[in-house]
């Protein structure tokens, strides 16, 4: 059987030790956990963000007018993702508006069809109490 040569994850040189060996030196198996881990937290940051700012051009294309009202599945069909927002706003009869950026959501039923009330973000819900 033709032995495999082996060679450090992280710097790439031959290694010499055990066949279980991974990397050549302590530094590199460091560094190499660093860096798969610091490149997993970069992916996670750009996948929210990007899906936050396509909700947006969303919310933003389907709300002209600066209110509207549509089917759940208009919006969900085009890729908008209701799990990702920036903060929400309670209005006094408890219903909870989401929001990507200034542009918001609210989830509600009509006639037994889910559907989404758009609004944009206006000043008085920057008041903190509600
Ligand atoms: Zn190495």
């Amino acid at each position: 059987m033709k032995k495999q040569e082996r060679r450090c994850l992280d710097c790439g040189k031959p290694l010499q030790g055990r066949t279980d060996q991974k990397y050549c030196s302590e530094y590199c198996r460091s560094s190499y956990h660093y860096n798969l881990s610091k490149d997993k937290k970069e992916s996670l940051y750009h996948k929210i963000d990007k899906q936050l700012k396509k909700n947006r051009r969303l919310l933003m294309a389907y709300n002209k007018a600066g209110k509207a009202t549509l089917r759940k599945s208009v919006l969900d069909d085009a890729g908008f993702n209701p799990k990702f927002f920036t903060h929400y706003w309670k209005n006094q009869k408890g219903q909870v508006y989401l929001f990507c950026y200034e542009y918001g959501f609210l989830s509600l039923e009509e006639n037994g069809k889910e559907k989404y009330l758009l609004v944009t973000w206006q000043e008085y819900m920057q008041k903190k109490h509600l």
